[in-house]
Protein backbone atom coordinates (compact mmCIF):
# COMPACT_ATOMS: atom_id res chain seq x y z
CA UNK A 1 0.00 0.00 0.00
CA UNK A 2 1.75 3.00 -0.95
CA UNK A 3 1.17 6.57 0.84
CA UNK A 4 -1.02 8.96 -0.56
CA UNK A 5 -0.54 12.33 -1.72
CA UNK A 6 -2.33 15.24 -3.09
CA UNK A 7 -1.74 18.80 -3.73
CA UNK A 8 -3.70 21.89 -2.69
CA UNK A 9 -3.16 25.24 -4.31
CA UNK A 10 -4.58 28.30 -2.33
CA UNK A 11 -5.93 31.60 -3.67
CA UNK A 12 -3.54 34.63 -4.22
CA UNK A 13 -2.41 36.49 -0.84
CA UNK A 14 -3.14 40.17 -0.74
CA UNK A 15 0.36 41.53 -1.36
CA UNK A 16 0.18 38.70 -4.60
CA UNK A 17 -2.71 40.37 -6.06
CA UNK A 18 -1.13 43.59 -5.52
CA UNK A 19 1.30 42.76 -7.78
CA UNK A 20 -1.35 41.12 -10.10
CA UNK A 21 0.79 37.75 -10.03
CA UNK A 22 0.30 35.40 -12.96
CA UNK A 23 -1.32 31.81 -11.26
CA UNK A 24 1.46 29.30 -12.40
CA UNK A 25 -0.46 26.35 -11.74
CA UNK A 26 -2.84 24.29 -13.12
CA UNK A 27 -5.10 21.35 -13.02
CA UNK A 28 -6.99 18.70 -15.08
CA UNK A 29 -8.51 15.91 -12.91
CA UNK A 30 -5.44 14.15 -10.72
CA UNK A 31 -2.56 15.99 -12.56
CA UNK A 32 -1.11 19.04 -11.79
CA UNK A 33 0.89 21.29 -14.32
CA UNK A 34 3.46 24.22 -13.19
CA UNK A 35 4.35 26.49 -15.62
CA UNK A 36 8.33 28.39 -15.94
CA UNK A 37 8.39 31.95 -16.79
CA UNK A 38 9.60 30.57 -20.41
CA UNK A 39 5.74 29.48 -20.90
CA UNK A 40 6.84 25.73 -20.54
CA UNK A 41 4.91 23.20 -18.55
CA UNK A 42 6.23 20.44 -15.97
CA UNK A 43 3.32 17.98 -15.58
CA UNK A 44 2.77 15.51 -11.99
CA UNK A 45 0.26 13.34 -11.08
CA UNK A 46 -1.01 12.59 -7.99
CA UNK A 47 -3.64 11.25 -6.28
CA UNK A 48 -5.32 14.21 -5.30
CA UNK A 49 -5.17 17.74 -6.70
CA UNK A 50 -7.43 20.38 -4.48
CA UNK A 51 -8.02 23.24 -6.75
CA UNK A 52 -8.83 26.00 -4.35
CA UNK A 53 -7.38 28.82 -6.21
CA UNK A 54 -10.74 30.23 -7.62
CA UNK A 55 -14.39 29.65 -8.04
CA UNK A 56 -15.46 30.59 -4.77
CA UNK A 57 -17.40 33.01 -2.47
CA UNK A 58 -17.65 33.51 1.53
CA UNK A 59 -20.87 33.07 2.61
CA UNK A 60 -22.55 35.25 5.67
CA UNK A 61 -20.64 33.35 8.13
CA UNK A 62 -17.15 33.55 6.25
CA UNK A 63 -17.25 30.40 5.05
CA UNK A 64 -15.64 29.77 1.59
CA UNK A 65 -17.69 27.63 -0.95
CA UNK A 66 -17.69 26.84 -4.20
CA UNK A 67 -19.24 28.70 -6.63
CA UNK A 68 -18.31 26.19 -9.70
CA UNK A 69 -17.84 22.29 -9.68
CA UNK A 70 -13.95 23.06 -9.65
CA UNK A 71 -13.21 24.56 -6.09
CA UNK A 72 -12.24 22.40 -3.39
CA UNK A 73 -14.06 23.45 0.04
CA UNK A 74 -12.53 22.54 3.21
CA UNK A 75 -15.78 19.88 3.68
CA UNK A 76 -14.44 18.95 -0.01
CA UNK A 77 -10.53 17.92 1.32
CA UNK A 78 -12.02 16.68 4.29
CA UNK A 79 -14.28 14.25 2.40
CA UNK A 80 -11.20 12.98 0.06
CA UNK A 81 -8.87 12.19 2.64
CA UNK A 82 -9.85 13.07 5.95
CA UNK A 83 -12.90 10.63 6.11
CA UNK A 84 -10.92 7.71 4.46
CA UNK A 85 -7.76 8.04 7.29
CA UNK A 86 -10.93 8.03 9.78
CA UNK A 87 -12.43 4.44 8.31
CA UNK A 88 -8.92 3.36 8.63
CA UNK A 89 -9.02 4.47 12.05
CA UNK A 90 -12.01 2.77 12.78
CA UNK A 91 -10.70 -0.69 10.90
CA UNK A 92 -8.00 -0.51 13.44
CA UNK A 93 -4.95 0.83 11.71
CA UNK A 94 -2.49 3.45 12.39
CA UNK A 95 -2.89 6.78 10.12
CA UNK A 96 -0.81 9.90 9.56
CA UNK A 97 -1.60 13.14 7.83
CA UNK A 98 1.41 15.33 6.55
CA UNK A 99 0.58 18.22 5.66
CA UNK A 100 3.66 19.92 3.20
CA UNK A 101 4.80 23.53 1.49
CA UNK A 102 6.79 26.45 2.01
CA UNK A 103 5.66 29.01 4.81
CA UNK A 104 2.31 30.57 3.66
CA UNK A 105 1.31 28.14 1.55
CA UNK A 106 -1.98 26.78 3.28
CA UNK A 107 -0.92 23.75 5.11
CA UNK A 108 -2.38 25.03 8.60
CA UNK A 109 -5.00 25.72 6.63
CA UNK A 110 -5.83 22.59 5.55
CA UNK A 111 -5.01 20.76 8.83
CA UNK A 112 -6.28 23.48 11.36
CA UNK A 113 -8.00 25.76 8.96
CA UNK A 114 -9.09 29.56 10.25
CA UNK A 115 -12.39 30.15 12.18
CA UNK A 116 -15.36 28.63 10.15
CA UNK A 117 -13.39 27.25 7.65
CA UNK A 118 -12.60 24.57 9.98
CA UNK A 119 -9.85 22.06 8.44
CA UNK A 120 -9.42 18.13 8.53
CA UNK A 121 -8.41 17.91 12.43
CA UNK A 122 -11.23 19.90 13.52
CA UNK A 123 -13.94 17.97 11.42
CA UNK A 124 -11.89 14.43 12.30
CA UNK A 125 -12.62 14.85 15.63
CA UNK A 126 -16.29 16.42 15.40
CA UNK A 127 -16.66 12.54 13.17
CA UNK A 128 -15.11 10.62 15.49
CA UNK A 129 -17.50 11.29 18.55
CA UNK A 130 -20.42 11.24 16.08
CA UNK A 131 -19.56 8.23 15.04
CA UNK A 132 -18.73 7.08 18.82
CA UNK A 133 -22.26 8.99 19.82
CA UNK A 134 -24.37 6.68 16.47
CA UNK A 135 -22.97 3.27 18.31
CA UNK A 136 -25.77 1.12 19.31
CA UNK A 137 -24.20 -2.13 19.87
CA UNK A 138 -23.82 -2.34 23.75
CA UNK A 139 -21.13 -4.81 23.78
CA UNK A 140 -18.76 -1.87 22.42
CA UNK A 141 -17.06 1.14 23.47
CA UNK A 142 -14.55 3.53 22.90
CA UNK A 143 -12.00 5.69 24.54
CA UNK A 144 -10.17 8.06 22.94
CA UNK A 145 -7.16 10.23 24.23
CA UNK A 146 -5.30 13.16 22.85
CA UNK A 147 -1.63 14.06 22.85
CA UNK A 148 0.00 17.40 21.22
CA UNK A 149 3.87 18.04 20.73
CA UNK A 150 5.73 20.56 18.72
CA UNK A 151 9.43 19.76 17.50
CA UNK A 152 11.01 23.27 17.57
CA UNK A 153 15.05 23.36 17.14
CA UNK A 154 14.97 19.55 17.26
CA UNK A 155 14.20 19.34 20.73
CA UNK A 156 10.63 17.79 21.41
CA UNK A 157 7.78 19.41 23.71
CA UNK A 158 4.80 18.88 25.21
CA UNK A 159 2.27 21.14 24.02
CA UNK A 160 -0.35 20.83 26.45
CA UNK A 161 1.69 21.67 29.38
CA UNK A 162 2.55 25.63 29.91
CA UNK A 163 5.58 26.49 28.25
CA UNK A 164 7.01 27.84 32.03
CA UNK A 165 6.40 24.00 33.35
CA UNK A 166 8.56 22.07 30.54
CA UNK A 167 12.23 20.86 30.70
CA UNK A 168 14.80 23.50 28.66
CA UNK A 169 16.31 20.38 26.75
CA UNK A 170 12.76 19.40 25.73
CA UNK A 171 11.64 15.39 26.31
CA UNK A 172 13.18 12.23 24.89
CA UNK A 173 12.54 10.02 22.55
CA UNK A 174 12.68 6.21 23.50
CA UNK A 175 12.12 2.73 22.22
CA UNK A 176 10.88 0.08 23.77
CA UNK A 177 9.84 -3.71 22.86
CA UNK A 178 6.37 -3.35 24.56
CA UNK A 179 5.91 0.61 23.18
CA UNK A 180 7.65 0.99 20.20
CA UNK A 181 8.90 4.42 19.70
CA UNK A 182 7.21 6.54 22.56
CA UNK A 183 7.98 10.77 24.05
CA UNK A 184 8.62 10.11 27.20
CA UNK A 185 6.67 11.81 29.82
CA UNK A 186 4.08 12.92 26.86
CA UNK A 187 0.92 13.85 28.66
CA UNK A 188 -2.34 12.12 27.16
CA UNK A 189 -5.28 12.80 28.17
CA UNK A 190 -8.68 11.19 27.94
CA UNK A 191 -11.58 13.31 26.46
CA UNK A 192 -15.36 12.00 25.68
CA UNK A 193 -16.96 14.55 23.80
CA UNK A 194 -15.89 17.01 20.96
CA UNK A 195 -15.78 20.26 23.31
CA UNK A 196 -13.32 18.19 25.56
CA UNK A 197 -11.20 17.37 22.52
CA UNK A 198 -11.37 21.04 20.56
CA UNK A 199 -10.94 23.33 23.88
CA UNK A 200 -7.36 20.71 24.95
CA UNK A 201 -6.40 21.36 21.17
CA UNK A 202 -7.10 25.30 21.37
CA UNK A 203 -4.32 24.74 24.44
CA UNK A 204 -1.83 23.54 22.54
CA UNK A 205 -2.35 25.73 19.88
CA UNK A 206 -1.64 28.70 22.07
CA UNK A 207 1.11 27.08 23.76
CA UNK A 208 2.60 26.69 20.25
CA UNK A 209 5.86 28.45 19.69
CA UNK A 210 5.08 31.24 16.93
CA UNK A 211 7.93 32.64 15.42
CA UNK A 212 8.02 35.64 12.41
CA UNK A 213 9.35 35.72 9.62
CA UNK A 214 9.31 38.37 6.96
CA UNK A 215 6.96 35.62 4.66
CA UNK A 216 4.47 34.77 7.24
CA UNK A 217 4.30 36.70 10.37
CA UNK A 218 1.98 34.38 12.15
CA UNK A 219 3.03 31.09 10.76
CA UNK A 220 4.65 28.13 12.82
CA UNK A 221 8.77 27.66 12.84
CA UNK A 222 7.98 24.50 14.45
CA UNK A 223 6.56 21.30 13.80
CA UNK A 224 3.08 20.32 15.41
CA UNK A 225 1.94 17.09 15.87
CA UNK A 226 -1.02 16.12 17.06
CA UNK A 227 -1.88 12.26 18.12
CA UNK A 228 -5.37 11.40 19.01
CA UNK A 229 -5.44 7.58 20.27
CA UNK A 230 -8.95 5.80 19.37
CA UNK A 231 -9.57 2.35 21.68
CA UNK A 232 -12.53 0.21 20.73
CA UNK A 233 -13.18 -1.89 23.00
CA UNK A 234 -15.41 -4.87 22.44
CA UNK A 235 -16.96 -8.14 24.58
CA UNK A 236 -17.12 -11.11 22.38
CA UNK A 237 -18.18 -13.92 24.01
CA UNK A 238 -17.66 -12.76 27.23
CA UNK A 239 -13.69 -11.59 26.52
CA UNK A 240 -12.62 -8.22 25.92
CA UNK A 241 -10.86 -7.67 22.75
CA UNK A 242 -9.40 -4.06 21.62
CA UNK A 243 -8.62 -2.38 18.67
CA UNK A 244 -6.11 0.47 18.74
CA UNK A 245 -5.27 3.50 16.04
CA UNK A 246 -3.17 5.84 16.80
CA UNK A 247 -3.44 9.09 14.35
CA UNK A 248 -1.15 11.46 13.64
CA UNK A 249 -1.67 14.46 12.34
CA UNK A 250 1.24 16.37 11.71
CA UNK A 251 1.61 20.18 10.42
CA UNK A 252 5.59 20.46 9.14
CA UNK A 253 7.50 23.87 9.31
CA UNK A 254 8.18 25.57 6.61
CA UNK A 255 10.06 23.67 3.38
CA UNK A 256 11.87 26.94 2.36
CA UNK A 257 15.58 27.17 2.88
CA UNK A 258 16.73 29.30 4.93
CA UNK A 259 17.86 32.66 3.74
CA UNK A 260 14.70 33.14 1.25
CA UNK A 261 12.58 34.31 3.88
CA UNK A 262 15.27 36.83 5.07
CA UNK A 263 15.91 34.98 8.10
CA UNK A 264 18.98 36.46 10.32
CA UNK A 265 20.44 34.99 13.98
CA UNK A 266 17.92 32.98 15.55
CA UNK A 267 15.60 32.99 13.01
CA UNK A 268 18.36 31.34 10.96
CA UNK A 269 19.20 28.99 12.98
CA UNK A 270 15.69 27.55 13.58
CA UNK A 271 15.78 27.60 9.90
CA UNK A 272 18.77 25.06 9.98
CA UNK A 273 17.30 22.60 12.37
CA UNK A 274 13.78 23.15 10.93
CA UNK A 275 15.49 22.27 8.08
CA UNK A 276 17.44 18.97 9.75
CA UNK A 277 13.92 17.49 10.34
CA UNK A 278 12.47 18.27 7.10
CA UNK A 279 15.79 17.37 5.55
CA UNK A 280 16.15 14.00 6.87
CA UNK A 281 12.59 13.38 6.36
CA UNK A 282 13.38 14.11 2.70
CA UNK A 283 16.60 11.61 2.97
CA UNK A 284 14.27 9.25 4.68
CA UNK A 285 11.06 9.40 1.41
CA UNK A 286 14.26 8.89 -0.84
CA UNK A 287 15.50 6.15 0.21
CA UNK A 288 11.80 4.60 0.91
CA UNK A 289 11.11 5.48 -2.47
CA UNK A 290 14.14 3.97 -3.99
CA UNK A 291 13.51 0.80 -1.81
CA UNK A 292 10.13 0.67 -3.22
CA UNK A 293 11.11 0.77 -6.59
CA UNK A 294 13.59 -1.88 -6.04
CA UNK A 295 16.68 0.26 -6.33
CA UNK A 296 19.09 0.41 -3.05
CA UNK A 297 17.02 -2.64 -0.94
CA UNK A 298 19.13 -3.10 2.08
CA UNK A 299 19.79 0.86 2.84
CA UNK A 300 18.01 1.64 6.16
CA UNK A 301 16.36 4.81 6.10
CA UNK A 302 18.01 7.32 8.57
CA UNK A 303 15.02 7.30 11.21
CA UNK A 304 17.72 8.34 13.96
CA UNK A 305 18.67 11.65 12.39
CA UNK A 306 16.14 13.47 13.24
CA UNK A 307 13.31 13.58 16.40
CA UNK A 308 10.42 14.15 13.51
CA UNK A 309 12.02 11.28 11.13
CA UNK A 310 12.03 8.92 14.70
CA UNK A 311 8.46 9.88 16.04
CA UNK A 312 7.22 9.76 12.91
CA UNK A 313 8.94 5.93 11.76
CA UNK A 314 5.61 3.94 12.07
CA UNK A 315 3.96 6.62 10.06
CA UNK A 316 6.67 6.53 7.00
CA UNK A 317 8.17 3.34 6.35
CA UNK A 318 6.14 1.07 8.64
CA UNK A 319 2.78 0.18 10.46
CA UNK A 320 0.35 3.31 9.08
CA UNK A 321 -1.90 4.07 6.35
CA UNK A 322 -0.49 7.34 5.19
CA UNK A 323 -1.57 10.52 3.52
CA UNK A 324 0.33 13.81 2.57
CA UNK A 325 -1.01 16.96 1.41
CA UNK A 326 1.00 19.01 -0.22
CA UNK A 327 0.34 23.14 -0.37
CA UNK A 328 1.09 24.77 -3.34
CA UNK A 329 1.17 28.82 -3.58
CA UNK A 330 -0.45 29.49 -7.01
CA UNK A 331 2.60 32.81 -7.44
CA UNK A 332 5.41 32.65 -9.99
CA UNK A 333 7.54 34.32 -7.42
CA UNK A 334 7.63 31.45 -5.67
CA UNK A 335 8.46 29.05 -8.32
CA UNK A 336 11.58 27.70 -7.54
CA UNK A 337 9.64 26.50 -3.75
CA UNK A 338 6.63 25.22 -5.61
CA UNK A 339 8.42 23.49 -8.07
CA UNK A 340 10.58 21.31 -5.29
CA UNK A 341 7.43 21.03 -3.20
CA UNK A 342 5.98 19.04 -6.39
CA UNK A 343 9.40 16.88 -6.56
CA UNK A 344 9.06 15.83 -2.80
CA UNK A 345 5.42 14.99 -3.59
CA UNK A 346 6.39 12.86 -6.19
CA UNK A 347 9.06 11.05 -4.24
CA UNK A 348 6.56 10.70 -1.31
CA UNK A 349 3.44 8.77 -3.25
CA UNK A 350 6.62 5.92 -4.06
CA UNK A 351 6.14 5.09 -0.55
CA UNK A 352 4.80 1.56 0.25
CA UNK A 353 3.66 0.98 3.76
CA UNK A 354 2.75 -2.37 5.53
CA UNK A 355 -0.11 -1.38 7.54
CA UNK A 356 -1.63 -3.68 10.09
CA UNK A 357 -4.95 -4.31 12.13
CA UNK A 358 -3.72 -3.36 15.49
CA UNK A 359 -5.66 -5.59 17.46
CA UNK A 360 -5.97 -6.98 21.08
CA UNK A 361 -2.66 -5.12 21.55
CA UNK A 362 -3.27 -6.31 24.76
CA UNK A 363 -2.57 -9.68 23.95
CA UNK A 364 1.03 -8.39 21.91
CA UNK A 365 1.36 -6.62 25.39
CA UNK A 366 1.00 -9.58 27.32
CA UNK A 367 3.38 -11.86 25.00
CA UNK A 368 6.36 -9.13 24.66
CA UNK A 369 6.22 -8.78 28.42
CA UNK A 370 6.56 -12.63 29.16
CA UNK A 371 9.40 -12.41 26.72
CA UNK A 372 11.14 -9.79 28.42
CA UNK A 373 10.28 -11.40 31.70
CA UNK A 374 12.43 -14.37 29.60
CA UNK A 375 15.12 -12.25 29.21
CA UNK A 376 15.59 -10.90 32.47
CA UNK A 377 15.40 -14.33 34.40
CA UNK A 378 18.14 -15.30 32.18
CA UNK A 379 20.02 -12.40 33.22
CA UNK A 380 19.33 -12.62 36.56
CA UNK A 381 20.63 -16.19 36.37
CA UNK A 382 23.63 -15.54 34.45
CA UNK A 383 24.87 -13.22 36.86
CA UNK A 384 24.01 -15.25 39.55
CA UNK A 385 26.53 -18.32 38.00
CA UNK A 386 29.13 -15.08 37.28
CA UNK A 387 28.81 -14.18 41.29
CA UNK A 388 28.75 -17.53 42.40
CA UNK A 389 31.62 -18.44 40.14
CA UNK A 390 33.86 -15.44 41.58
CA UNK A 391 33.42 -15.33 45.09
CA UNK A 392 32.75 -19.02 46.09
CA UNK A 393 29.33 -18.37 47.32
CA UNK A 394 27.01 -15.89 47.35
CA UNK A 395 26.13 -14.17 50.57
CA UNK A 396 22.51 -16.25 51.56
CA UNK A 397 21.53 -11.68 51.41
CA UNK A 398 22.21 -11.71 47.56
CA UNK A 399 20.72 -14.72 47.18
CA UNK A 400 17.45 -14.18 48.91
CA UNK A 401 17.66 -10.51 46.54
CA UNK A 402 17.63 -12.97 43.56
CA UNK A 403 15.00 -15.14 44.62
CA UNK A 404 12.98 -12.05 45.35
CA UNK A 405 13.67 -10.45 41.73
CA UNK A 406 12.85 -13.65 40.54
P1 LIG B 1 1.16 27.79 6.17
O1 LIG B 1 0.59 27.07 7.33
O2 LIG B 1 1.57 26.89 5.06
O3 LIG B 1 2.28 28.72 6.57
P2 LIG B 1 -1.41 29.08 6.07
O4 LIG B 1 -2.26 27.87 6.08
O5 LIG B 1 -1.32 29.84 7.32
O6 LIG B 1 0.05 28.74 5.53
O7 LIG B 1 -1.95 29.99 4.88
C1 LIG B 1 -1.46 31.28 4.61
C2 LIG B 1 -2.62 32.20 4.29
O8 LIG B 1 -3.31 31.78 3.12
C3 LIG B 1 -3.66 32.24 5.40
O9 LIG B 1 -4.08 33.57 5.58
C4 LIG B 1 -4.79 31.38 4.90
O10 LIG B 1 -6.04 31.82 5.38
C5 LIG B 1 -4.69 31.53 3.38
N1 LIG B 1 -5.07 30.29 2.70
C6 LIG B 1 -4.34 29.18 2.60
N2 LIG B 1 -4.98 28.21 1.92
C7 LIG B 1 -6.18 28.72 1.60
C8 LIG B 1 -7.32 28.22 0.88
N3 LIG B 1 -7.33 26.97 0.40
N4 LIG B 1 -8.38 29.02 0.74
C9 LIG B 1 -8.37 30.27 1.26
N5 LIG B 1 -7.35 30.81 1.91
C10 LIG B 1 -6.26 30.06 2.10
MG1 LIG C 1 1.20 27.07 9.34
Amino acid sequence: MSVKVGVRVRPFNSREKERESECIISMIQNQTKIKDELGQEKTFTFDHSFWSHDGFEATETGYLKAVDDRYADQQYVFNAVGKQILDNAWEGYHCCLFAYGQTGSGKSYSMVGYGVNKGIVPISCEEIFNRIKSNTDPDKSYEVQVSMLEIYNEKVQDLLVPAAKRPTHGLKVRESKVLGIFVEGLTKYPVQSYDEISKKMDEGYENRTIGSTLMNATSSRAHTIVTIECKQLTMIAGKKSEKLSMINLVDLAGSERAGSTGATGDRLKEGCNINKSLLVLGNVINALADKAMGKKKDVLPPYRDSALTRILQNALGGNSKTVMICALSPASINYEETLSTLRYADRAKKIQNKAVVNESEHDKMVRLLKEENVDLKRMIEELQKKLMGQGGVAQDGDKQAFMDLK
